[in-house]
């Protein structure tokens, strides 16, 4: 089984200014071809640190990508780095020199003399071109180990590893195959699906189970390996099978699917109509809704409604019931519901009343008190939830949850 490490350097990536998307771009690439990556390490620009990262990075994998420190000032000490670990001199590639010279000239500028030191590369390693800029990269191998060395700047790195890199790594791939399913499931927590899923979460299992929690939307990654394509294809749909049989109707879609869009193909399917009227999330749950391009098949209108006085001029929620039981309210969420029922004539109606914080808040009604009501032909179902996370979390959440329980309603 063939395995991958990663190797990402820069002071500018450590520090927080510069995010890490080539390490996340080859982690995906390496996987859909077969290579997972089993660690990835961020060193600054320093010999030494790079060194280390090579080491460490070759002991865990049989092949290394690393991006990063090939620009031409004194900070990017990549090249010098690789020729100390593999323990070999760097070396001027005259071929390397004309290009850089020729993508100055061709540009009508005179090549920095700076520039001269990426013409050079560890002795024994092979240039790779760099069609995008002017730092080549370079290939070695050392005790078995494959290195492909690549410059950090993301257009650059992605240009060289699709057109350079990848055939090499498909052919080192042989038959291994991965193959990968997701599951997206909403209502729960990651505990509760831990708990539902047992056994089946355990590290080093083959098909592996990652689960990872956004805005509330929780992701079941299956990753089967196996000696070719059919059979961890195979694998893959065997546990998807299996896991969706044990996590029932939490389980609301594959792939990179969103609860918006199962919600519209549901309601385009069924031929249904909505409308929402929304407080504490401000348009967040007509933006979701809407997001899906021919929304219009299906949406209606959206009111956010803040004010009280505005509950009851478009809605017609009495102002009593406003005194009565306040703002966020069962009973509150259920008459904007119904105003927005009979005001659109949908057969489907969503009121939101909450608070958002991270003020207004009290000990009666916390920050994240979240009152949904959903109204449909047969009346409305009005829940109470407790969100927890920060402001745009809560009202992002608070959207997905109403989202959800048209779902169930509509009985995806
Ligand atoms: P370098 O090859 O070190 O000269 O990198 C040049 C530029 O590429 C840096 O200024 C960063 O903005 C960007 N960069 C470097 N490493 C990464 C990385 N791991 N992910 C995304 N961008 C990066
Ligand atoms: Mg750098």
């Amino acid at each position: 089984m063939k395995k991958a490490s990663i190797v990402t350097i820069g002071n500018e990536v450590l520090s927080g200014q510069t995010l890490d998307t080539n390490a996340a771009y080859l982690g995906r690439k390496l996987l859909s071809i077969g290579i997972p990556a089993v660690s990835c390490y961020t060193v600054g620009d320093e010999v030494d640190l790079i060194v280390r990262g090579l080491e460490l990075a070759s002991g865990d994998a049989d092949l290394v990508l690393v991006t990063g420190g090939l620009g031409p000032t004194g900070d990017d000490l990549t090249r010098q780095a690789c020729a100390k670990f593999l323990g070999v001199d760097l070396q001027l590639q005259d071929e390397l020199l004309q290009k850089i010279r020729k993508f100055f000239a061709m540009r009508d500028l005179q090549m920095p003399e700076a520039n001269t030191i990426q013409a050079y590369i560890p002795t024994g390693a092979k240039a790779i071109e760099n069609r995008v800029g002017t730092a080549p990269g370079f290939t070695a191998c050392k005790n078995d180990k494959l290195f492909f060395v690549m410059p950090g700047v993301p257009v650059e790195m992605k240009q060289m590893f699709e057109e350079s890199v990848l055939s090499r790594l498909s052919e080192f791939a042989g038959k291994q195959a991965v193959a990968v399913r997701k599951l997206k499931c909403f209502g729960t927590g990651e505990s509760k699906i831990a708990e539902l899923l047992g056994d089946l979460c355990q590290r080093g299992r083959n098909p592996l189970i990652n689960c990872t929690v956004r805005a509330g939307v929780i992701t079941l990654d299956i990753i089967a390996t196996a000696g070719d394509k059919a059979t961890a294809e195979g694998m893959a749909e065997k546990d998807e099978k299996l896991l969706d049989g044990l996590l029932g109707e939490l389980v609301y879609g594959r792939g990179e699917q969103t609860l918006a869009e199962v919600v519209g193909k549901e309601l385009a399917k069924q031929g249904k109509t909505i409308a929402v009227a929304e407080s504490c999330t401000g348009g967040c749950l007509a933006k979701l809704l809407t997001d899906i391009a021919g929304a219009s098949r299906y949406f209606k209108q959206g009111w956010v409604t803040y004010s009280n006085s505005c509950k009851s001029s478009e809605l017609g929620v009495s102002a009593d019931l406003i005194e009565k039981h306040g703002a966020v309210s069962e009973q509150v969420a259920e008459a904007m519901a119904q105003g927005v029922k009979k005001n659109a004539g949908t057969d489907f109606a969503v009121g939101i009343t909450g608070i958002a914080g991270p003020t207004g808040g009290s000990e009666q009604k916390p920050v994240g008190l979240v009152y949904i009501s959903l109204g449909s032909d047969n009346g409305c179902e009005t829940r109470r939830f407790v969100i927890s996370g920060d402001r745009e979390l809560i009202r992002l959440r608070a959207a997905q949850t109403a989202l959800n329980m048209l779902r169930l309603k509509l009985e995806v």
